[in-house]
């Protein structure tokens, strides 16, 4: 796990120029199944053209694929879970937002640090490292976005990360 943890934040990225609808229409499908199994409503919205974003499809898949199995692991059935991509003066956002449990506010600034579990997580049996979201900061960092979360307990969370337009785009607007 460590190997993997130093792998991501040393390689280089191996960037594409292209666009992200495709990219999510996929990422989405590939988790039907498992929100299926637990009962759980996925949906993508997205709200905005079909810009050209350069990001390394590898690592950005990582990034959605730690947050939408949190979002699916950590929500209770019946639950729904709503993907959201927006465009910014320079970016995209991409939000997951889920009707889990939510997180305490003082939880929140540590969500990111390497092994942090929210203290509880263990007992309630649901299984992880911690690793997940110090990972996808790291990748998000290097592609010069913004990784962050708005939480409130009872109220579900929302995990949100920017990725820059590529240079084309942000001429064109
Ligand atoms: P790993 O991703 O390495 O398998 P993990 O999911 O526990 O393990 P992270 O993805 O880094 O680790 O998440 C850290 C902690 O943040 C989780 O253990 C959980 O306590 C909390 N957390 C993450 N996402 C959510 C969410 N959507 N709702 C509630 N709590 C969450
Ligand atoms: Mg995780």
């Amino acid at each position: 796990l460590l190997t993997m943890a130093r792998l991501t934040t040393e390689d280089a990225l191996v960037c594409e120029t292209r666009p992200i609808h495709p990219f999510l229409h996929r990422m989405v499908r590939e988790y039907e199944l498992s929100a299926h199994d637990r009962q759980i409503r996925l949906r993508l919205i997205i709200e905005m053209g079909n810009v050209l974003v350069t990001f390394d499809p590898r690592q950005v898949q990582r990034v959605i694929d730690n947050l939408l199995s949190n979002a699916i692991k950590y929500t209770q059935p019946g639950g729904e879970i709503v993907i959201r991509a927006e465009r910014g003066d320079d970016e995209i956002i991409i939000h997951v937002q889920d009707s889990g449990p939510g997180i305490r506010q003082s939880d929140l600034p540590h969500l990111f640090d390497r092994f942090y579990r929210v203290p509880g997580t263990e007992r309630t049996s649901v299984e992880g490292t911690g690793l997940g979201l110090a990972i996808a900061k790291s990748i998000v960092e290097q592609h010069g976005g913004r990784i962050w979360v708005e939480s409130e307990p009872g109220q579900g969370s929302r995990f949100s990360f920017s990725l820059p337009l590529s240079r084309r785009e942000r001429s064109v607007s």
